[in-house]
């Protein structure tokens, strides 16, 4: 048989690499093999397939080994993924654990992450709201960043076409400063949630409560059932990965409709070490690939390269993909790579009891986690000693407990039937930080990962803004809870690291202006235009709302503009 030279470079070329399978890498390979072009997905992470690899999906809680708890030892050598709430013995294994992958904390620094096909969609709490123009308009406004070059017009397209595919329930809300969308009908309040919002509307214009919108589907469409996809069940085992594709993952949503098109390669194991850059063309050609498990270095080629590794990894890809162009990372001409990181700030919390409306109890799980009051602080004008503001959390449960002294047939029907107590009430509050260049991440120069590829130093902490505005939230929250009747209030300032939020965005941001900023409006690196950037790097600021709807309304909005420039032979 003849030698085909099968590892010519030619079989190693695709019109468009995606970097990572995760929310933002699902969006951009979707509409990159929807409009044609060969795509080669690159995952540093296992394979997982939708259905086959969620193998605590229909397990009973006694059929798990420690009752659903993480051991004592695993907690002690991972002490940073054992403080997220959602790492738990059914969904560990879709968890990055501390030790397989170090990084450098310069301060301290909660890096949750999700290395695998589908990335941390398979563990998210589908959260979904859109920005609004108080968002995007607020740099100009408050002078806290640089100015976005976008506005909501230019992104409320994207966000109708993302919500109807994905599948978003929610309300009709009518908030400026909170946009309604393209909704499946909203999951409802329970009692006392309701309670609460009557009693905040009436007695404090301006301040909402609203259904909390999420990416479930709560009744389908026919563009959900294509994806073979059903009706969420109300289960709330969804970080196992639902069998169901009842809320939105890649691995149940994008990626599977992106391969019906053939154009799809999707190669897991496969760490990103760089982006090829060459200095003669002017533009990138590819990508550098270590293989997880042989360590082998493989160059892989394309077009139109999109960066969707996550915010923090993304910045470390670019920082490390240096050339005689870019000595100090690809694209960093305005020196601001790896600056202005912030997150959001999930430090604070309250919870009290309700002793009305004991005559009722919740029925059924609500997939959307109940209530959410929208930003109201800052709004129209600046009103209190700190720049922005935060939206909230809130859910209310009936407590319920049962006498567990007796033996025999008394423990028996006490266990099985259980004294329903007071109402239980919770917020948490979900504060903006303010993008500094202090709050940075960059390479370390001495430690490097398994595959020799430097560590992430993180350098990221909260300030004054941060605390004031937690104290407004704590006030501001028990005046409503005291106002509403609530009683043992109990406010409670967790001491956690920046990170435990996983909603950390910048260091790759946009901006009108290459000289204070990496991408322009459309995500596009400014001095390497065939190389976009959609994840959570991209942003300039973070408003208060959860951000992965963003990131899939910005891939898909930069992939048309750049298949439609590669077609112009413009890149
Ligand atoms: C418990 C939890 C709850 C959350 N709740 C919400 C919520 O309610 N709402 C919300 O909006 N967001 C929420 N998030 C955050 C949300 O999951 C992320 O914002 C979102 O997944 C980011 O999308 P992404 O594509 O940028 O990153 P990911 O989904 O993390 O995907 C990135 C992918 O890139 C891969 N990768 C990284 N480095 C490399 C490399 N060098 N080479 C190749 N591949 C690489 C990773 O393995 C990963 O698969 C939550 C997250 C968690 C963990
Ligand atoms: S609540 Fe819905 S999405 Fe979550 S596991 Fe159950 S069926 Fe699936």
């Amino acid at each position: 048989m003849a030698n085909l030279n099968i590892d010519s470079s030619k079989v190693r070329s695709y019109d468009a690499i995606v970097i990572g399978s995760g929310i933002a890498g699902g969006w951009s390979a979707k509409e990159l093999c929807e409009k044609g072009l060969k795509t080669l997905v690159l995952e540093r992470g296992r394979d997982v397939q939708h259905v086959k690899d969620y193998p605590t999906t229909n397990m009973y809680p006694w059929q798990f080994e420690h009752r659903n708890e993480i051991p004592f030892d695993v907690k002690q050598e991972n002490p940073v993924v054992s403080r997220c709430y959602a790492f738990r013995e059914d969904a560990q294994h879709f968890f990055v654990k501390d030790t397989e992958h170090p990084y450098v904390q310069e301060k301290p620094f909660d890096w949750i992450r999700g290395y695998q096909v589908g990335g941390k969609s398979l563990l998210w709490a589908r959260q979904t709201q859109r920005w609004s123009d108080f968002d995007f308009d607020g740099p100009a406004r408050d002078g806290f960043a640089v100015d976005w070059p976008i506005r909501y017009g230019d992104l409320k397209p994207w966000y109708d076409h993302v919500e109807r595919f994905a599948g978003i329930s929610g309300n009709k809300d009518g908030l400026p400063e909170l946009p309604d969308g393209e909704f499946l009908p909203g999951f409802p309040l329970n009692i006392v949630e309701k309670y609460f919002k009557e009693q905040v509307e009436t007695k404090y214009p301006g301040r909402k409560v609203i259904s909390a919108r999420c990416a479930h589907l709560s009744k389908p469409n026919q563009i959900h059932i294509d994806q073979g996809r059903v009706q969420c069940q109300n289960r709330l085992l969804c970080q196992r990965g639902c069998p169901f594709g009842g809320y939105f993952s890649s691995n149940a949503s994008t990626l599977p409709w992106a391969a019906k098109t053939g154009n799809l390669t999707v190669r897991p194991d496969s760490v990103v070490h760089s982006i090829l850059y060459d200095d003669e063309k002017g533009k990138a050609i590819g990508v550098k690939v270590i293989d997880r498990n042989t360590k082998e270095e493989i160059d892989f080629y394309g077009k139109l390269i999109f960066v969707n590794a996550a915010a923090l990894n993304s910045n470390l890809i670019l920082l490390n993909s240096k050339s005689k162009r870019f000595p100090n990372g690809l694209g960093n001409d305005s020196e601001t790579l790896g600056k202005y990181v912030a997150f959001h700030n999930y430090s604070a919390r309250i919870s009290a009891e309700y002793e009305g409306l004991l005559d009722y109890k919740v029925d059924g799980k609500n997939p959307a986690g109940g209530g959410y009051i929208p930003r109201f602080r800052n709004l129209h004008k600046q009103e209190t000693d700190f720049l922005r503001g935060y939206a909230a959390g809130f859910g209310a449960y009936r407590s319920s407990g049962s006498d567990q002294s007796g033996m025999g047939e008394d423990l028996k029907n006490s266990l099985l039937n259980p004294k329903l107590g007071n109402w239980g009430v919770g917020s948490h509050m979900m504060g903006e930080t303010i993008p500094k260049e202090s709050n940075y991440v960059a390479l370390d120069e001495t430690m490097k990962d398994d595959w020799g590829i430097p560590q992430l130093k993180i350098s990221v902490d909260y300030d004054d803004n941060d605390a004031k505005m937690k104290k407004d939230y704590l006030d501001t929250m028990e005046e409503m809870f005291t106002a509403a009747g609530f009683i043992n209030i109990k406010r409670n300032e967790s001491s956690q690291a920046p990170g435990l939020d996983i909603h950390e965005m910048g260091g790759v941001r946009m901006g009108l202006d290459p000289k204070t900023s990496m991408l322009n409006k459309w995500n596009q690196v400014h001095s390497c235009p065939n190389v976009f950037v959609t994840d959570g790097s991209c942003m300039t600021s973070t408003s208060t709302q959860n951000p992965s709807l963003t990131y899939m309304a910005f891939s898909a909005r930069a992939v048309d503009y750049a298949v439609n420039e590669l077609k112009k032979g413009n890149i």
